[in-house]
């Protein structure tokens, strides 16, 4: 068996996994996105990388018994404001962004979730939560909110910042969250509050009607749907503190447990994507929405730019960006078109996927793409079949870990050229090819004019002529 490594947020160290004792199950549950707007490139990050992950953990564990569960978050106040501004149901404006989301998510070619729990189809476990919590004094309810008592949870063992790796005075200081009268402890957060004229309401614990807050919400959905201990935690590192610090002490505290690997047994965290220099976000308003990106650029080609860099680095998205990316991914089509006959292995070598193994290292898979790429070009020119079998087996092996490289080469190039324009070309490319033959400058030279006028590369080769779209 392959040993996977993954950075441990919990531990701040590379450690190997292993699934539960006496299993073969994997659980992994990532936060979703907040359903009120479009996603911006940035949260597209986090899909990216734990796509490559749950693609990975169906290679190194039985398919079927890795689970991963990515929420949507349906409930919140952003919600409700567009709702009441907009005058309609919130389900009108989460169903739509849900959709809008999937979509684009799609495009990038991430595979989709095993589970997508939505907040609004589990209110009953987590009103169970609550009420566990209040019934032993982990919570308190006060002014008709209902608060996790932090203090009594953290009991000055450090529990509570165990994940951030911070006291609970230091956090306090950072979030700079306001004293309000009714709380016992400044970090003490919200489980359950009224709703306000206007928003939607559950009933509740204890019969207070209201809504959730958004760490149960999670806490909630992730034991209904996967079971707790979950096996894999992740979310963009901002999430470390509060949300995943709050996950972790409700769920733990809700089961009388101590340990914080009751709730998740590893932690991943993806850094943050930039634009010039600042990070992105809906709040700046610097920000550049996948669904806008989607249209110019082929989702491969935006997919191979957020795996460019390495998931726990900050990265700085540039415009050059997307084009060195569909660049890289020209050139390793070229090569794949060219080996378009050779019929990979059946098997794969050991260590094709040694790169992923080491905490998703996929700036060392991509150089590993093009070193494999490489090889197979030298062992088509020199006719070395075994070796070109098994080195195109590899490639494609890692390619489809990475999500990329899975369409025909043909395809690629042809970039959403429809099958009319598709045909219309390669009749223009035949007739050149026979004008060519017959020493018929002057027509070869026309149709190549025409070629241009439609956009069109041609790429001559031995055995032919390729073509693409003009950028
Ligand atoms: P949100 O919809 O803001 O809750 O974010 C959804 C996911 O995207 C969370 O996992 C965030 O950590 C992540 N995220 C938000 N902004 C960025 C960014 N600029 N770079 C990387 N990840 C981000
Ligand atoms: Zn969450």
């Amino acid at each position: 068996m392959t040993r996977l490594r993954l950075h441990d947020t919990l531990t701040g160290e590379k450690v190997e996994f292993a699934p539960r004792e006496a299993t073969d199950r994997v659980t992994l549950y990532v936060c979703g996105p907040t359903v009120y707007n479009f996603a911006h490139i940035g949260n597209a990050r986090p899909v990216v990388v734990f796509d490559v992950l749950f693609r990975l953990l169906q290679r190194l564990y039985p398919e079927r018994e890795v689970v991963y569960a990515r929420n949507i978050t349906d409930v919140d106040d952003k919600i409700n404001a567009a709702a009441i501004s907009q005058g309609v149901d919130i389900s009108v404006i989460t169903d739509k962004y849900a959709e809008i989301y999937n979509k684009d998510m799609a495009a990038l070619n991430a595979l989709p979730p095993t589970h997508q729990p939505r907040a609004t189809a589990h209110m009953g476990e987590m009103t169970a939560l609550i009420e566990r919590m209040l019934d032993d004094g982990s919570a308190y309810e006060a002014d008709g909110e209902v608060l996790f008592d932090v203090g009594r949870y953290d009991g000055g063992t450090g529990r509570y910042g165990q994940l951030s790796g911070r006291s609970l005075d230091d956090m306090i200081a950072g979030a700079r969250v306001e004293v309000a009268a009714n709380k016992h402890h400044a970090a003490d957060f919200v489980l359950w509050k009224p709703s306000k004229p206007g928003e939607p309401e559950w009933p509740g614990p204890r019969g207070l009607p209201g809504r959730p807050g958004w760490h149960i919400e999670c806490s909630a959905m992730a034991e209904a749907v996967l079971g707790l201990p979950i096996d894999i935690h992740g979310g963009g590192h901002d999430l470390i503190f509060p949300h995943h610090t709050n996950e972790i002490a409700q769920s733990c505290a809700a089961h009388g447990a101590t340990d914080p690997r009751a709730y998740a047994r590893y932690w991943m965290h993806n850094g943050f994507l930039d634009f010039s220099g600042e990070k992105m976000s809906k709040s700046l308003g610097n920000v550049v929405l996948v669904h806008e990106l989607v249209q110019p650029y082929p989702g491969e080609v935006i997919r191979w730019a957020l795996l460019s860099g390495h998931y726990r680095s900050p990265r700085d998205w540039t415009p050059d960006l997307l084009d060195q990316s569909r660049k890289a991914l020209d050139r390793l089509y070229g090569v794949l078109q060219r080996a378009e006959d050779i019929e990979p292995a059946r098997t794969v070598a050991a260590g094709a996927l040694d790169a992923l193994t080491d905490d998703l290292n996929t700036p060392g898979a991509i150089a590993d793409l093009f070193a494999l790429s490489g090889r197979l070009e030298k062992a088509v020119a020199a006719n070395d079949m075994n070796e070109a079998m098994g080195v195109k087996a590899d490639l494609l092996r890692l390619a489809e870990v990475m999500g990329v490289l899975q369409q025909n080469p043909s395809v690629w190039f042809r970039g959403g050229a429809n099958d009319d324009f598709a045909a219309e070309v390669e009749r223009l490319i035949a007739e050149r090819l026979a004008a060519r033959q017959t020493k018929n400058w002057p027509e070869a030279d026309r149709i190549r004019d025409r070629l241009t006028e439609l956009n069109v590369v041609v790429m001559d080769n031995p055995t032919g002529a390729t073509w693409r779209l003009k950028d």
